[in-house]
């Protein structure tokens, strides 16, 4: 994959959708060349949304994170796996109304916001987030609650998310865990799932063919760009890459967001550190 860069030619690029941990920051920690090169594409008016698999974020959250770098975005800017996992429940279990919820307050409220009742009697649902206070009687009550016939619903698959240090377990992890006792499948709302990726270019309104999805990890975001039909970009600013030979390979390959070339119009720091 190393010289696929050099194969193929920049496309025209009309919107970015992009995920945000490994890419825009680890950790609290801001990745000073994606920061710029976001900034610049705004400067451009190239219009750009975030998808992220961690459902411990609000997109508030993530306007005040991205703020206090030096990048302004709007809420709407932000699709998370949280919302749109609610969401997703809402629409797909019509008639339930009970659900147990192990993952962060953002997940507890993104449930509350469409009017479903967090519960640990009689759950209909169960989803699973990342929970960093999750317990073995957390995992009790959803494997239960499962085996009982309750809905299973991650919101994503990661294993590891990036940290300023190193990584931790992601998500992923205790679902697998919860998949493993119950002998039940989850159903995963995040990437490598086109979801959210689906949101972002509802809101985005550009061409699949000329939109950009960025990504730190090929079994996800590359993933869920490729099944969405738009061009993918793997930064290595995150999760370290391993090769897969079952996975659908990036287009392209950076190693900072500023070696992406758009048009002269909305030309980034690639531009202005070619000049
Ligand atoms: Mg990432």
């Amino acid at each position: 994959m190393a010289d696929r860069n050099s194969r193929l030619k920049w496309p025209q690029i009309d919107g970015i959708i992009s995920d945000l941990d490994g890419v825009l920051y680890r950790g609290n920690a801001s990745i000073p060349d994606a920061i710029r090169a976001f900034g610049e594409w705004k400067a451009g008016g190239l219009p750009f949304c975030f998808v992220t698999n961690n459902s411990t974020h609000t997109p508030d959250d993530v306007v005040r994170k991205l703020d206090a770098f030096g990048l302004a975005i709007a809420p709407k800017d932000v699709v998370t796996s949280a919302i749109t996992a609610a969401e997703f429940i809402r629409a797909k279990h019509p008639d339930a109304s009970r659900v147990y919820v192990i993952g962060a307050p953002s997940l507890v409220k993104a449930i509350a916001e469409v009017g479903l009742e967090t519960t640990d009697q009689k759950p209909e649902v169960v989803v699973m987030g990342l929970d960093r206070q999750i317990s073995h009687d957390k995992m009790r009550i959803a494997v239960e609650a499962i085996s009982h016939g309750a809905a299973f619903v991650g919101t994503n698959p990661d294993l590891l998310l990036p940290t300023a240090g190193g990584f931790e377990p992601g998500a992923g992890a205790s679902i697998a865990a919860v998949a493993a006792a119950t002998k039940v499948e989850p159903l995963i709302i995040g990437k490598p799932e086109p979801h959210m990726i689906e949101t972002a270019l509802s809101r985005l309104g550009t061409a699949r063919s000329a939109t950009l999805m960025i990504g730190d990890q090929v079994p996800t975001d590359i993933q869920a760009g490729k099944r969405a039909g738009l061009l993918t970009v793997l930064v290595t600013t995150g999760v370290p890459l391993r090769e897969d030979p079952s996975l659908a390979p990036p287009d392209f390959i950076v190693s900072s967001l500023c070696e992406i070339e758009v048009a002269p119009a909305q030309a980034g720091c690639a531009r202005q550190r070619r000049a």
